[in-house]
């Protein structure tokens, strides 16, 4: 991990980085970026197959964890889990998925599972909530040694999907009843589709002090940092590069420098490539400006 010459804490600063070619690719993909976080997918993440996880690929894993120093790394589930679903087959799939994940992501000490909370298809959302609760309040007890924990990605409210507002976030969390396994994973874009302003420092600390009073900031534990193609409350999920959208370059310099987040991973998962331009470079380096209080457009 890359250490800061004036000895200050680490930015934990990461992309979601690419598994091609195995697991432990994205660890040194990480490290030769200079982060000190990163998020994966630790299966192909648009299909049902579940490829078995071999021990060979997790002691080469954790030979890459050792190699790099990079402790910090979350793994996104599959887009095609949905456990807020009324459809009993699908929602039966669904589960089995975010087990296995939960106990892959186990195996490879990985601390943190990141998952969309789901559609209620049109079940409502009080349904959809107590279905992903009870769902996930029953994965949690079947694995009850499992390490890693499941942290709920607040949603831009496409659709059906629930986790839109903090207090829907919050009546989940309070349903499964399991706060030492649980948490919560704040993504910009989605926050700002959902409706909630972070783009003045009046707007940030607004919307921080909601999250504090309905979810708590403990319950924080990792950050997607992303700027938004879309308005205010749009409610459509396009994520655009650091400062060039329309969030801004603002906000992302109050999340960047609030030491109550020093403590979280903060993960870019923005384009990757701009014709020749490898744009995670060019965004990562906004953001480590920004940390610093330099203006780094
Ligand atoms: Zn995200």
């Amino acid at each position: 991990m890359a250490s800061d010459p004036n000895g200050r804490p680490p930015l934990l600063l990461g992309a979601h980085f690419s598994i091609a070619g195995g697991l432990h690719n994205a660890l040194y993909s990480a490290a030769e970026y200079g982060c000190g976080a990163l998020q994966i997918f630790t299966r192909n993440s648009r299909t049902w197959k579940e490829t078995p996880l071999i021990e060979a690929a997790v002691a080469r894993f954790d030979q890459a964890r050792r190699e790099t120093g990079i402790t910090e790394i979350a793994a996104h589930t599959s887009y095609l889990i949905n456990i807020a679903t009324p459809d009993e087959k699908n929602r039966t799939r669904s589960r089995d998925a975010l087990a296995a994940e939960l106990e892959r992501c186990a195996r490879l000490g990985i601390p943190y599972v990141v998952h969309h909370p789901g559609a209620h298809l049109g079940a409502g959302t009080g349904q959809g909530i107590a279905t992903a609760a009870r769902e996930i309040r029953g994965i949690l007890e079947a694995l009850p040694g499992t390490a890693c924990r499941l942290l709920i990605e607040t949603t831009a409210g496409q659709g059906t999907g629930i986790g839109r507002t903090f207090e829907e976030i919050a009546l989940i969390l309070a349903a499964v009843d399991a706060p030492e396994r649980t948490g919560v994973c704040l993504d910009t874009c989605h926050i700002f589709a959902a409706g909630y302003d972070i783009r003045t420092r009046e707007a940030y600390d607004r919307t921080l002090a909601h999250f504090e009073r309905t979810i708590g900031l403990d319950s924080l534990f990792v950050l997607h940092l992303n700027d938004a193609k879309t308005d205010l409350g749009s409610r459509v999920d396009r994520h655009a590069h650091i400062g060039e959208g329309a969030i801004g370059l603002d906000a992302f310099g109050f999340f960047m420098q609030d030491p109550r987040l020093a403590r979280c991973p903060k993960i870019i998962e923005t384009p990757k490539m701009r014709g020749k331009t490898d744009m995670d470079r060019v965004n990562l380096d906004r953001l480590r400006g920004l940390a610093e209080g330099r203006t780094a457009m």
